[in-house]
């Protein structure tokens, strides 16, 4: 492909002021050069922050935190301030899917799905918006005697490090953001370093909206040093983090010197299952096809990418599957008929060609199994059939856009295969029969099973069972996520003594 977006740069400019610390963007001593995975052209820089940098950062989120008026602020501010930020998220959400093709490539003709799309991202703030004004409390009785009530109270849990990465930017950087900003937590943001100009332009509309300094920092860079000094500084007091499984341990060990509160959104390998009376064998073999290919190319933490398919179906589910495969379309990210993104650097690309290449000795490759030809880090649709459940082709998380498919025979070896994994993300069921739905739903070890279909929706708690995750995001339980329960104990004397 000989595609240029330096066009594209020239329209929608790229934030770059620096990073943000106490409300002042400053420069730093190095920077990071974004190579755009669809072009392999230099995209820009942006500065990549120093130990010293994010000692900053974390002072002021700490200043911010202890002496400021966000976390003691009324709760109407701090809905008014997060309503106004959902609306400027609102206006300037063709600006930011923009950005966010110039990031990670994901097309534009994706960023208006609305899992991943600027308007859940506004979504999500007003609905943890909503839970500021109802962060109550219980009124306890004397359990043993005495004379006294308990009361208890949720405060904000104090400064938190949101670590990001660079798959869905609008959605992932608001899911931590929202819930921590409502509970008057204080914040120190880094995005990923294949995503950050969307990130940088999401935190200059939010200083828009009347956020007070220091609040809200963001420290740009790679894991070293930029992610490793934040995690391992004592001032934090908790690490909201997504991305993958061996970054996710790493931070489970450095939160121990201080007992960091940690949740971590990790990552997947969400089975389908498909039952022969499924509403529609070949809708389900697309929707799951679609999860490894359309926008992301696979690179989904959710994307369900191991299909458990009864015999009887399996010819019907393969054929629809391959069907869609071979309908996918890649390249230039702004093109509204492309659909699909490259694989985010070079060495995911080699990553997984390196499993697509052992995975053709041990099953059937079905369609695709090559990289694109030409410039970009774009991979085939791929489906390998007669998949052995244990091969790394169904237990891995390759983070490309391959499809493992499994033969069952009947419902207790679906429920078994599904299970057998170290993961627990995701799960999807396709089947007519109501009450089957429901027990292979509750039987399945994953923290959202949807039955004939799946969706993201910013009320939902969302997270891991197993090694994919601790913590949910989404919902009243990610906002008490950010708080801490405090007990007050209340004398019933007429002058406390
Ligand atoms: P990654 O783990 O490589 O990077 C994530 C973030 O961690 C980046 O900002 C990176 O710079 C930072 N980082 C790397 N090393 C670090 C260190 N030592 N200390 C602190 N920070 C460090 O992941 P990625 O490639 O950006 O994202 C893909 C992964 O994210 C996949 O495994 C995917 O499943 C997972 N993911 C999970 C969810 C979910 O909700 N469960 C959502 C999206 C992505």
């Amino acid at each position: 492909m000989t595609l240029s977006l330096a066009p594209h740069v020239a329209r929608v400019g790229l934030p770059g002021q620096g990073i943000l610390i106490d409300g002042r963007w400053r420069t730093t001593e190095s920077a990071w050069t974004h190579i755009h995975p669809a072009t392999g052209e230099a995209i820009g820089e942006f500065p990549v922050a120093s130990e010293s940098d994010v000692d900053s950062a974390v002072r002021a989120a700490r200043t911010a935190f202890d002496e400021g008026t966000w976390p003691r602020a009324r709760a109407t501010t701090r809905i008014k301030t997060l309503h106004r930020y959902a609306a400027l998220l609102r206006e300037h959400a063709d600006e930011l899917r923009a950005l966010q093709a110039l990031d990670n490539s994901v097309p534009l003709s994706f960023g208006g799905i609305y899992a991943t799309s600027v308007e859940a991202a506004a979504d999500v703030f007003e609905h943890h918006a909503g839970w500021i004004d109802k962060a109550g409390g219980e009124t306890l009785p004397p359990y043993q005697g005495g004379d006294h009530l308990a009361l208890t109270f949720r405060e904000p849990l104090g400064v938190v490090a949101a670590i990001l990465p660079w798959n869905a930017p609008f959605l992932l950087y608001a899911q931590k953001v929202a819930p921590a900003l409502a509970a008057g937590c204080t914040v120190v943001v880094k995005p990923s370093e294949y995503a950050t100009f969307t990130v940088l332009r999401m935190v200059e509309l939010l200083h828009e909206a009347g956020l007070p300094d220091g609040v809200l920092n963001v420290v740009t860079g790679p894991g070293d040093p930029t992610g490793e000094a934040l995690v391992t500084h004592p001032m934090v007091d908790k690490v909201s983090f997504t991305g993958s499984r061996a970054v996710g341990r790493r931070i489970v060990e450095a939160s121990a010197g201080t007992l960091k509160r940690v949740s971590l959104e990790l990552g997947g390998k969400s089975p389908t299952l498909v039952f022969p009376d499924a509403p529609d064998i070949g809708l389900a073999a697309m929707t799951t096809m679609g999860t490894v290919t359309m926008g992301l190319s696979g690179q989904a933490c959710v994307a369900h990418t191991r299909a458990l398919v009864h015999r009887d179906c399996y010819d019907e589910f393969l054929a629809a599957a391959a069907m869609l495969a071979g309908a996918i379309t890649y390249g230039d990210p702004f093109d509204p008929t492309v659909l699909a993104a490259p694989l985010i650097n070079p060495k995911q690309l080699d990553r997984v060609i390196g499993y697509i290449d052992r995975g053709k000795d041990s099953a059937r490759l079905v369609i695709g199994g090559s990289k694109v030809d030409g410039v970009g880090n774009f991979v085939q649709p791929t489906i390998f059939a007669d998949v052995d459940n244990t091969a790394e082709l169904a237990q891995d998380e390759i983070f490309g856009p391959v499809l493992a498919v499994v033969p069952f025979g009947d419902e207790d070896e679906a429920i078994r295969l599904a299970n057998a994994t170290e993961y627990g993300l995701g799960a999807g069921i396709y089947t007519t029969d109501n009450r089957r739905a429901f027990r292979v739903a509750r039987a399945l070890r994953a923290g959202t099973v949807g039955i004939n279909g799946f969706q993201v929706e910013p009320h939902l708690p969302f997270g891991g069972f197993k090694q994919s995750g601790l913590g949910r995001e989404g919902g009243r339980s990610a906002f008490e996520a950010y708080t801490e329960l405090k007990t007050v104990l209340m004398p019933l004397t007429d002058e406390l003594m």
